[in-house]
C-alpha cells in the first residue's frame, strides 16, 4: 500500500466497457465524477454466483467501493443506481450505448483527474437515450459537447485563416475549424459544407439539451453532420471508432446482432 493514500475509497461510475481477464475475473473500465476513467478489477465476476456482477452490467450507473491494488484496484462492493435496461434490451440504443461509450474512452486518460462536466454530459445522454425517442441529433450533440470538454472544440464561425465571418465554409479535420471560400486555396481535405449544415452544427454546439427535440435536421443535413464530425473524430483517434459503423448499420435497418457488436 503506498503511504498517504486511504486503502478504500467510494465512488461511482458509468460502465463503459468490460473485459474478461483470468479464470473468472474482469477488467471493468468505467467513469467516474472524481476520478475520471478508471480500470477495476471484479474478481469472480464471471462466476455464476457473482453479487457484483448484477451491478457491473455494461452502461449503467452504480455506486462502487474500491480497494486500491498493485496493478488494479479492485471493487470489493457495486450497487446500481440506474440500471439503464433499455439501453441493453433494444438494438438501436444498444448501438448508440455503444458509441458513446466508446467516444469517452478513446477522448480521456487514465489519470485520476476529476471529470464531472463529461461524466454529467454521459450520464443525462444515456438517461435521454432510455426514456425517449432516439433524435438523430443526440449522437451529433454528444460528438460536439465531448469534444469541447476533452479540448478539441471545432472553430465553426470564423475563418481560421483570416478570423473573419464565414458564409461558403470549407471543414478542415487536421486544422479543426472552417475556411472561407477566400481562404481555402491550398488545404488538402477539406469538405464544403451547406448552408443548412453549418448553421445546425452552430446551433448543437451551443444548444442546451433540452433545446434538442426542437432542433430538427434534414436528411440531408443528418448525413452532412455525421459525415463532417466522423472525419474530424477520426482525424483525432488517428482511426475510424469501431462502433459508428454498426450505428450506421443499424440506423439503415441491416440485420446485425448484439454479437457482432461486442467484437
Ligand atoms: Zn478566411
Amino acid at each position: 500500500m503506498m503511504a498517504g493514500r486511504e486503502r478504500l475509497y467510494r465512488t461511482e461510475g458509468i460502465v463503459l466497457r468490460r473485459t474478461d481477464t483470468g479464470e473468472a475475473d474482469r477488467l471493468v473500465t468505467v467513469l467516474s465524477p472524481d476520478h475520471g476513467k478508471l480500470r477495476l478489477l471484479a474478481k469472480g465476476a464471471r462466476k455464476p454466483s457473482s453479487r457484483k456482477s448484477g451491478h457491473l452490467e455494461l452502461f449503467s450507473h452504480t455506486r462502487l467501493l474500491v480497494a486500491r491494488g498493485r496493478t488494479w484496484d479492485i471493487i470489493t462492493q457495486a450497487e446500481t443506481i440506474e440500471p439503464f435496461l433499455a439501453l441493453r434490451q433494444d438494438l438501436l440504443r444498444t448501438s448508440y450505448a455503444y458509441y458513446l461509450a466508446e467516444l469517452v474512452d478513446k477522448f480521456t486518460a487514465e489519470e485520476g483527474l476529476p471529470s464531472l462536466p463529461l461524466f454529467r454530459l454521459l450520464l443525462e445522454t444515456l438517461r435521454r437515450l432510455c426514456n425517449a425517442p432516439v433524435l438523430p441529433s443526440e449522437a451529433r450533440y454528444f460528438e460536439l459537447q465531448l469534444l469541447d470538454l476533452a479540448g478539441y472544440r471545432p472553430e465553426l464561425r470564423y475563418c481560421l485563416n483570416c478570423h473573419r465571418p464565414v458564409k461558403q465554409a470549407f471543414f478542415s479535420p487536421s486544422q479543426g475549424g472552417i475556411f472561407g471560400a477566400e481562404c481555402v486555396g491550398g488545404h488538402q481535405g477539406v469538405k464544403k459544407l451547406s448552408e443548412g449544415a453549418l448553421s445546425k452544427l452552430r446551433l448543437l454546439q451551443t444548444a442546451a439539451p433540452q433545446q434538442l427535440a426542437g432542433l430538427v435536421l434534414t436528411p440531408d443535413e443528418e448525413k452532412e453532420l455525421e459525415d463532417v464530425l466522423g472525419r474530424y473524430i477520426s482525424y483525432l483517434l488517428e482511426a475510424r471508432p469501431k462502433s459508428l459503423g454498426f450505428l450506421k448499420k443499424i440506423r439503415r435497418q441491416e440485420t446485425v446482432t448484439v454479437e457482432n457488436l461486442q467484437k
